[in-house]
């Protein structure tokens, strides 16, 4: 059974068969013209709006960075100071727990030669309850995943002789790092609420997971998914300062001058450089937000949290467009004469569907159709689908443009204070994520606000690559930057 934490956590995938119950309307003559008209007029993010996100964005990241707790945004110490240079040899693992599946990976590394040799990893979905469970359960459940993959290692994969296995842990949630190898959950998002994780160390916490387990491996270093991604990418190309993850939650890590940054204390690495993991979900400043937005937040796990998070990432697209689905059923006799049932479940719309409709180039609309009906049990006639594809269109766009804002507010930053080195010449952000990689539309939108911001000229200097699994290799890769045991180069 489900324990009763919070209706969104226990609502992230449909339930049970389906229903086609409805409830009758009362009034037809209405329309859901004013509906949409005010949502696309709320939901509209042109060229000021954009610039006024961004340069808010660029304000908060100094405010952060000032003295913890100065902005919006966190902006994190990772102690990463030392990023892969390619020399990195011998077998190290990966461990990533995201927001919908965890990841296991093993790769062997051969140096500046042969780079890669051989890499492996298998992909495990978190079942609902252990989203909502104790913190116990879910790194059992984890540490067991960790040993049968580790079990199946052979081939190409080698560890030399008394070493024991290293494993680049990457932690997809907000931790207040204390080292390379440690860091203290602040605070689950992402729809997770597990008890009894919050304020400890997560390292500790899959440690004594792993020795519950009886599996002799150890972490070596623990990484946000973002500085994996950049560290995976800065393997393959030296351009690359800034990692974003657009997937299920939202977040971006960027290379920052010790200098720059006040509020780091103690020893400054012989790099000077250091990666700032910005938890820049947090933002909220100047965004231009609905009612729809404002009661998903209302029923949230987090109120009031994850605001920028809540407007631009996969995990709630979907479920903003049936809060306005459901509006337009009620009040625009959007479906007719009732109104579907299971539209008012929450989260039974996911960004998938709304990514296969507006991916629906047919004439009679089959596939939003079908969609429609499979999710929310509606027969739909083809104006009513023209109207959900236009929703879902809004509210796309709003997201992918306001994620082009937070990716110019970090380049902005960075260029201020490097005196226009980055704009002058070429600077790759590494991006990852099922949102970004799936979603042509949300992508298009992105990249159409980069441009916008920066004008022509200058946005040809800036490649956004997408790096799928690059944060598997990257958290491996900063797991042998920081192995206790002798690097054989
Ligand atoms: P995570 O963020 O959990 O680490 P991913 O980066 O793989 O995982 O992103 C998964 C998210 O990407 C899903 O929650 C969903 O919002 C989005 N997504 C996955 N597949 C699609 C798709 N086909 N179309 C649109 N969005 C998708
Ligand atoms: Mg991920």
């Amino acid at each position: 059974m489900l324990p009763a934490v919070g209706s969104l956590c226990i609502s992230r995938t449909p339930r049970g068969g389906p229903r086609f119950t409805m409830a009758v309307r009362s009034n037809v003559n209405v329309s859901v013209a004013p509906i949409l008209t005010k949502l696309q007029k709320e939901c509209a993010a042109p060229l000021p709006v954009l610039r006024n996100v961004a340069d808010a964005m660029t304000a908060d990241m100094r405010a952060g960075l000032v003295v913890d707790g100065g902005g919006e945004l966190k902006m994190i110490l990772s102690y990463v100071d030392a990023l892969p240079t390619g020399n990195e040899r011998g077998l190290f693992y990966a461990l990533d727990l995201g927001g919908t599946n965890f990841r296991v990976l093993r790769v062997q590394l051969g140096g500046q030669e042969e780079r890669v040799q051989a890499t492996e990893f298998e992909q495990v979905s978190i079942p609902q309850e252990l989203m909502c469970g104790t913190s116990e359960e879910l790194f059992d459940f984890i540490a067991t995943g960790l040993a049968k993959f580790a079990e199946k290692e052979a081939g190409k994969f080698h560890l030399p002789q008394g070493r024991q296995r290293e494993i680049g842990f990457t932690f997809s949630f907000p931790v207040k790092q204390t080292s390379i190898d440690s860091g203290v959950l602040i605070k689950w998002t992402k729809g997770f609420s597990v008890s009894g994780t919050a304020g400890k160390d997560v390292v500790a916490c899959l440690n004594e997971a792993m020795e519950r387990q009886g599996l002799d491996m150890r972490v070596s270093a623990l990484v946000n998914d973002t500085v994996g991604t950049l560290a995976g990418a800065r393997y393959w190309d030296e351009d690359v300062m800034v990692a974003v993850i657009l997937g299920t939650g939202t977040n971006a890590c960027y290379v920052e001058q010790m200098d720059a940054i006040p509020k780091l204390q103690g020893n400054k690495s012989p790099s000077g450089r250091t990666i700032i993991n910005t938890e820049w979900g947090a933002f909220s400043k100047g965004l231009p937000l609905t009612e729809f937005d404002r009661d998903m937040d209302a029923a949230s796990i987090n109120p009031g949290e994850q605001i920028y998070e809540k407007t631009i990432s996969g995990m709630y697209l979907g479920e903003i467009v049936r809060r306005v689905l459901l509006k337009m059923a009620e009040e625009g006799a959007l479906f007719g004469n009732s109104v579907p049932e299971k539209l008012s479940m929450p989260f039974v719309l996911r960004t998938p569907h709304i990514c296969a409709m507006q991916q629906d180039y047919s004439e009679d609309l089959q596939a939003v159709g079908s969609t429609l009906y499979d999710v929310a049990g509606v027969e739909s006639s083809l104006k009513a689908r023209k109207v959900v594809i236009e929703v879902c269109d809004t509210i796309v766009k709003r997201g992918g443009r306001l994620a082009g804002a937070g990716i110019v507010s970090i380049l902005q930053k960075i260029d201020e204070d490097s005196n226009g080195a980055i704009f002058g010449k070429r600077t790759v952000v590494a991006m990852d994520g099922g949102l970004y990689e799936h979603y042509t539309q949300y992508r298009r939108y992105v990249h159409e606000a980069v441009t916008e911001l920066l004008g022509t000229e200058i946005s040809k200097n800036v490649v956004i690559e997408h790096t799928k699994d690059g944060s598997g290799i990257g958290a491996a890769l900063l797991a042998s930057a920081n192995s206790k045991f002798d690097h054989d180069y």
